[in-house]
């Protein structure tokens, strides 16, 4: 259902509005054993390099209902640009649910306004 093709598309469009061009962003489909438990999404970065990968959970492993599988992927896309974007803040590590909150929040209202705009 989904395909590394269509995430790589979405991954460009994103990487352009985020102003993250100079990096080198790969993407993988993976299967749920591959990301940490009850993560659909996550990223790894190297700054020396510029290059991050991106792995997305396959879509045979979702949980979510086949009509909800795109945005959210989308979503998750966005998600964690939004966090590679932040990676060089003085970010506190025991309070990373902090982080991931604001991560939601901005993730969530971009991918809204993009969607209205569509229309
Ligand atoms: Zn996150």
């Amino acid at each position: 259902m989904l395909n590394e093709a269509q995430i790589a598309g979405w991954v460009k469009r994103w990487q352009k509005r985020l102003s993250l061009d100079d990096w080198r962003i790969d993407v993988k489909i993976v299967r749920r054993w591959q990301l940490p438990k009850g993560t659909v999404a996550n990223i790894h970065w190297s700054f020396p390099r510029k290059q991050a990968t991106i792995k997305v959970l396959d879509s045979i492993d979702s949980t979510l209902p086949k009509s909800d599988i795109v945005r959210d992927s989308e979503l998750s896309v966005v998600h964690e640009l939004i966090h590679l974007s932040m990676a060089k803040l003085p970010l506190d590590s025991n309070n990373t649910e902090l982080e991931e909150e604001a991560v939601k929040k901005i993730s969530a209202a971009l991918l809204a306004l993009d969607k209205s705009e569509e229309k």
